[in-house]
């Protein structure tokens, strides 16, 4: 079926439905549309149509479009208090209409002096059947002008990339993890800032410009979803591709990423109010660890703000320098903050300059709202909204909305935005709900844990707990509230219980279990120092993967004799160009000059399929897993990887770097490979030998080792993709992320057979992949023959101190049993009891 054309009803300033000030139409309760700021006295049939209701006060009328769409017509706000007056319908219940036919005469002075606004919503209220693939808005329109055109919701999807005036748009899957939440909603907007044309995304029956972050969050995308981008504009297409790659290129949210790991919750919270008889409450784990103290209770005061403001003028001004304050301390703040710190306070700063929060906060100082009371409810009106998503992500996120109404609230009362409230050494901290703000504003060296009663895994809550190191609990339920400051608590994070008032006998065990633990911590770090050896003498290298400079001084302080996997992606990502020769060079000999003479195998660029660059012109896959990434993507841009190859033997010492080749399967790229860097070798007049090293991710590559091996100097294997190819599970996908396991026996076959060929050849194998990082894993790993085991920086020295309790016998009969178990359950059973 062909698009629906809807000409402009009225003549006037055509506009977005945000700007109409009223929730109702704003925010789409009604449907989707556009609203027309009438300079005329009549409306009329933006259609041919059938009427099928005129309100009985004469203000509005909709109509349905022979292909069944229905349009509502709302001449002006709140208009039906008039009950009638001013209103001339023509038109009766019924009655078929023409395109253009006068259906409503108005007495347009009259509406100006006696309305709120005169501003007309149009609206398609059956939005479930029908969709907007494109209207015209910001100018003016005559009566019988192109206002919108609308399609099937079904046929949407079949009609991708089409292109209408000087408009596109194109249907993408979104493979983001968790979907479009705070994060990948300002990274949205920022890359559309960078163009002229207008960028939308839509999803069902609802659109939002990716101006707005919290309406893309409101929109609920979860991965998996259909969206459709749209971009009006001079630059459509490239606004269009730029925001699609950005999304299709999953914007770090893979399976392997920290936020992304987190299972999302679902929203349900323990409904019991009270305390269980065994004292034991149950909560869901943000952050790991056993820690004894005693309640502190975190309550915030409701801030009281006077509905009524001073004047328009005066209202907008607090509000604007209110928000340039609370602005610039949250994206200027210390350059100390940690990533996760900074991520958030990206987020934050983002939502501060979201049009559908200050537009709605205008609209209401301009109805005579203070600006704190207008602030108040615009931020609260879109955290409803993305709760109402059902979405526990977006609902998380809700709270970060709340966190910035006080901020702003109380800058605006000439009080310190940040809330310091202090407790006593030992504290647990019991909270309804604990804001990021408040986190960072604690002084964490008094506080021992948190629990809260709502909160989610995700939440920038619990990703601040983890990075802080403080054991916490989100979810725990209102039960939470029962308990009185002062209350003796065991708050054992790991295995998700809080135990209220817990009696001697727990409590002494509790003591014994941190001290353990602290014990243990020491331990490793006081003798991270020392070569990593097994207890019988064999020499594992403890390296550490590395992901940025910063990565590598972390590395060091924990005694990590190398780094195992330097993923050098994070020089080639949202960027414009490639970096070239001479600055990959400084990064590469900021990093080798940190790891001081230590080994630093530098993997080759793994972009492309889930890690885009967009000066890179690969094309949307359908499946970029299995699509042009790791080595295919450098022998496909050759001068890349020659830039790459000449800035790794650039650094000094030479022999310092390893060159390794990543997602290779089959020998002839590495021999290509190989080929590549005796040309930059020549080309360079480098003298001294360059190790050459593959990553086994594919299956074909472990196969095939033996083949492998006789060309390359060593062999790593990269287990996160080893274990996503062998398994047929996308480590990107949520649904299958409790089955991933790489201790699946499948994958363990994989490793042993990848160790034999490398053996046989007299090479090396090492794991940089997840598995390295992982205790129950490690024993099994030096069984299979792995030498080298390359870990998260601050994970070297518990691996090294595993090490050094294990001798290689007992790790070979732990490996022979494990490839006979029947599923990763039942080997990581086994190692358990190996640990034990
Ligand atoms: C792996 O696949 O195990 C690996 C280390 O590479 P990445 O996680 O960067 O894909
Ligand atoms: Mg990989």
């Amino acid at each position: 079926m062909a698009a629906i054309l809807l000409t402009s009803p009225m003549q006037g300033w055509a506009t977005s439905l945000d700007t109409v000030p009223d929730a109702v139409f704003a925010e789409r309760m009604m449907g989707d549309g556009v609203a027309i700021d009438p300079t005329g006295d009549c409306l009329h049939a933006p259609c041919d149509g059938v009427v099928l209701s005129v309100h009985a006060s004469g203000h509005a009328i909709t109509l349905r479009s022979p292909e069944g769409a229905e349009i509502l017509m709302h001449i002006g706000l709140d208009t039906v208090a008039l009950g009638g007056r001013g209103f001339t319908p023509l038109v009766e219940e019924g009655a078929s209409v023409d395109r253009g036919d006068p259906l409503i005469r108005f007495d347009l002075d009259l509406l100006v002096c006696e309305t709120p606004a005169v501003i007309t919503p149009v609206i398609v209220t059956n939005s479930d059947r029908f969709t907007i693939q494109g209207h015209e808005i910001d100018r003016l329109v005559a009566i019988g002008d192109t206002l919108m055109t609308l399609v099937r919701r079904d046929e949407r999807a079949a009609d991708a990339a089409i292109v209408a005036g000087d408009g596109v748009r194109r249907t993408i899957v979104v493979p983001l993890a968790h979907g479009i939440h705070a994060r990948p909603a300002a990274r949205i907007g920022a890359a559309a800032r960078a163009f002229v044309s207008e960028v939308s995304i839509a999803k069902d029956d609802r659109i939002a410009s990716v101006r707005s972050p919290v309406a893309l969050m409101a929109l609920g995308v979860r991965l998996g979803d259909d969206v459709t981008i749209e971009a009006t504009g001079p630059d459509a297409a490239e606004a269009l591709a730029a925001v699609a790659d950005l999304i299709l290129g999953g914007m770090g949210e893979g399976a392997d990423s920290p936020a992304a790991s987190a299972p999302a919750l679902p929203l349900v919270i323990p409904a019991t109010t009270t305390l269980p008889a065994d004292g034991r409450l149950r909560g869901v784990t943000a952050s790991p660890g056993i820690a004894i103290g005693e309640a502190g209770l975190f309550r915030l005061a409701e801030i009281a703000v006077a509905q009524a403001g001073n004047g328009v003028e005066a209202e907008r001004r607090a509000l604007d320098v209110a928000l340039a304050a609370v602005f610039s301390r949250v994206a200027f703040r210390s350059t100390d903050a940690t990533e996760a710190e900074g991520a958030i306070r990206e987020a934050h700063a983002a939502l501060l300059t979201d049009p559908a929060l200050t537009d709605a906060a205008d609209a209401a100082i301009a109805r005579g709202d203070s600006a704190g009371f207008a602030w108040r409810s615009a931020t609260r009106a879109q955290a409803d909204a993305l709760r109402a998503t059902g979405n526990a992500r977006m609902a998380e996120r809700a709270d970060d909305l709340l966190d910035l109404e006080r901020q702003v609230l109380r800058t605006l009362a000439g009080e310190d935005p940040d809330e310091r409230i202090a407790f006593p050494h030992g504290t647990i901290l019991l909270a309804d709900d604990l804001l990021p703000s408040h986190l960072l504003g604690l002084d964490t060296t008094t506080i021992v844990g948190f629990c809260v009663e709502r909160g989610g895994p995700t939440s920038h809550v619990a990703i601040l707990a983890a990075t802080m190191g403080l054991p916490a609990l989100v979810a725990v339920g209102s039960a939470l509230a029962r308990i009185a400051a002062g209350t003796p608590l065991i708050l054992d994070a790991g295995a998700g219980v809080l135990h209220v008032a817990p009696d001697a006998a727990s409590l002494a065990t509790a003591q014994t279990a941190i001290a353990a633990q602290r014990d243990r911590r020491t331990a490793a770090l006081a003798d991270a120092g020392r070569e990593c050896r097994t207890q019988d003498g064999v020499r594992i290298e403890a390296f550490a993967n590395l992901g940025s400079a910063d990565d590598a001084d972390i590395a060091i302080r924990n005694g990590a004799e190398g780094c195992g996997l330097l993923r050098t992606e994070f020089l080639f990502l949202e960027r414009e160009s490639a970096p070239d020769v001479a600055e990959q060079t400084a990064e590469y000999q900021r990093i080798a000059d940190t790891l001081a003479g230590r080994p630093l195998i530098v993997r080759l660029l793994d972009i492309g399929g889930d890690k885009p660059a967009p000066y890179l012109p690969i094309a949307a896959e359908d499946n970029p897993a299995l699509g042009l990434r790791g080595i295919r993507v450098g022998l496909a841009f050759p001068d890349m990887l020659d830039a790459q190859l000449r800035a790794i033997l650039a650094v000094r010492p030479a022999g310092q770097c390893r060159v390794m080749v990543p997602m290779v399967a089959s020998l002839a790229e590495l021999r290509a490979v190989r080929a590549a860097l005796d040309r930059a070798i020549e080309a360079t007049g480098h003298r001294d030998p360059v190790s050459l090293g593959i990553m086994v991710e594919t299956p074909a590559a472990a196969v095939t080792a033996h083949l492998l091996a006789r060309e390359a100097d060593f062999l790593s294997i990269g287990t996160n993709d080893l274990t996503q190819y062998v398994l047929a599970m996308d480590r990107g996908n949520p649904a299958v992320a409790a089955s991933l396991d790489g201790l699946h026996p499948a994958v363990l076959a994989l490793i042993g057979q990848t160790c034999d060929g490398a053996a046989a050849n007299g090479r090396w194998t090492g794991v940089c992949g997840g598995l390295a990082s992982d205790p129950l894993a490690v024993p099994i790993l030096i069984g299979l023959g792995v030498t080298e085991v390359s870990s998260a920086p601050a994970l070297v020295p518990e691996i090294k101190a595993l090490v050094a309790t294990l001798t290689l016998p007992d790790c070979r009969a732990l490996a022979h049993d494990a490839l006979s178990c029947g599923s990763a359950a039942e080997v990581r059973a086994l190692a358990r009891e190996f640990r034990r």
